[in-house]
């Protein structure tokens, strides 16, 4: 446990392997994208990992919860009051944030509020919070990183099929982080995109701040919809298994 969330849900790090290299794993750190967590568990079995990586299977709890059950999983009053407003209705299947309305994949610090997207006041995806790492869950993960400081972390999202690797790195780093890029294409059959107007992510904030490798995977074909179910499972797995192995052997 590394830390906890806005409703004080636990925060879950488990490591498999030892050593280096060691990467970081992140998983549903977007509500909606709740069905990558279950992906985790699978990988945490996988075998042929070189070094060690940390999973964090689910590192936004409450909004999976949310997006899962709804308001019944919420258990104070003005808190469901406040998401109702926010949400504009009691389907929540669609929610990204926490349960501050906070989107945790916006709110690192790394060209914070710049992002295309962005916005700036509550909502059930891309507000940016009030300042970076407002969020205890965003703030958790940063501390956990810095303790565990890791060679590479991959976030795993869904959807598209598509793997994001460039912030602004300069080119002697972007050359290293393209090369182990490839990897987890090669890997998972997903072809590499740059993404224009990412801003305050997690892998944002790797490349920048950590000046290490960091990788988005957008698993999950284009054409399902959010939130991807547990029939899209089987197919995320297949794709996805091997993918750290590989990329940590490509270290
Ligand atoms: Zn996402």
């Amino acid at each position: 446990m590394f830390g906890t969330s806005v409703s004080n849900r636990k925060l879950y790090a488990v490591r498999v392997g030892e050593g280096a290299p060691c990467g970081v794993a992140q998983y549903a750190i977007h509500a909606r994208e709740w069905i990558t967590a279950l992906l985790a568990l699978e990988q945490v079995r996988y075998r042929g990992v070189k070094g060690s990586v940390w999973f964090i299977p689910l590192a936004n709890p409450d909004g999976a919860l949310l997006c899962g059950e709804g308001l019944s999983s919420v258990n104070n009053a003005s808190r469901r009051k406040f998401l109702l407003e926010v949400n504009g209705g009691e389907d929540f299947s669609l929610w990204k944030a926490n349960l501050d309305a906070v989107d945790l994949n916006v709110n690192f610090n790394a060209c914070w509020g710049t992002g295309k997207r962005n916005v700036f006041s509550p909502a059930p995806e891309n507000y940016v919070g009030e300042a970076p790492f407002c969020a205890p869950e965003s703030a958790a993960l940063r501390d956990f990183t810095l303790k565990v400081a890791p060679q590479y972390t991959v976030s795993y999202h869904t959807k598209g099929e598509e793997i994001y690797w460039r912030f602004r790195q300069p080119v002697f780093r972007a050359a290293r982080d393209k090369r182990l890029a490839r990897a987890l294409s090669q890997s998972t059959g997903y072809p590499l995109r740059e993404a224009k107007g990412s801003a305050g992510g997690y892998k944002d904030w790797c490349i920048q701040t950590l000046k290490i490798p960091a990788f988005t995977v957008e698993a999950g074909r284009e054409e399902l919809r959010h939130p991807l179910d547990r029939a899209a499972l089987s197919e995320l797995v297949e794709k996805n298994l091997g993918a750290l192995a590989a990329l940590s052997r490509e270290y």
